[in-house]
């Protein structure tokens, strides 16, 4: 039995990454966290003084990069050259600086094709034993894995976006800029705004993390046909994601 491939996209702020990560640990599924790969991405041309407007220089950096993820939803980690990055991908600059990678044609397609395999190899079994898939970022529910079984976009209000992320600890001209600023950038290579054809709503504006989740596990309940809430999967192996 193949694995079920959830795939969640949204703007920065929604939730997207909290919730699908909660979904995946109840679930016991893998989670992919693909913003992850454009953020290594940058950090490891940031690091090797690769000047970010060049692409094709910046395709061969990701394409011999030296990246293994974990995709274990209880501990997702992002190891770079045996070194683990996890942090260091979250900081602003590499935020600030994340969308001239995501909107290198060539190396999207390059980080795309990686992203496949990764989500192919857990929905046919890989690491969580066929269990399958969240995967979350700005184009999984239309290019990378339109097939997916459950397919939705989180959305939520601008200015409750910014205050999300604000909350999170950082001065506001920066937030702004790294929540607004870069989905207007992101925006010029990918549609994440509005669902295409067969895309679930969700917005989460006036949703607490628990009331995402639980739409979310009920959208894969609808399409499973069975009890995918808490305690759902029967199975309590762990999963030993990697
Ligand atoms: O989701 P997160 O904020 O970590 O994503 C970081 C960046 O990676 C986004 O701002 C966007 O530039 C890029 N991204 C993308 N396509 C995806 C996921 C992320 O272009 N599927």
């Amino acid at each position: 039995m193949t694995g079920i491939s959830i795939a969640i996209d949204g703007p920065a702020g929604t939730g997207k990454s909290t919730v699908a990560r909660e979904v995946a640990r109840r679930l016991r599924l893998a989670y992919f966290d693909t913003g992850a790969t454009y953020r290594v991405a940058t950090l490891w041309c940031m690091r090797e003084g690769v000047d970010l407007a060049n692409q094709d220089d910046v395709t061969a950096m990701v394409e011999t990069m030296n990246v293994r993820l974990v995709l274990d939803p209880r501990n997702p980690r992002v190891v770079l050259e045996d070194e683990d990055v996890s942090s260091l991908i979250r900081t602003d600059s590499v935020a600030l600086t994340v969308s001239k990678v995501a909107t290198n044609l060539e190396a999207r397609a390059a980080l795309g094709r990686w992203q496949r395999e990764i989500i192919a190899s857990e929905v046919a079994g890989g690491s969580s034993e066929g269990r399958g898939i969240v995967s979350e970022g700005r184009d999984i529910t239309t290019v990378i894995a339109p097939d997916a079984d459950v397919r939705i976009l989180m959305t939520a209000d601008e200015e409750i976006r910014v205050a999300r992320r604000a909350g999170e600890g950082a001065d506001l001209a920066t937030v702004r800029e790294a929540v607004l600023g870069r989905d207007r950038k992101d925006a010029t290579v990918v549609s994440f705004h509005t669902a295409a054809d067969g895309v679930h709503t969700l917005d989460t504006s006036d949703l607490t993390i628990e009331e995402a989740v639980q739409a979310v596990l009920d959208l894969v309940t609808e399409v499973r046909g069975d009890d995918a809430g808490e305690g759902g999967a029967s199975s309590l192996e762990e999963p030993g994601i990697e």
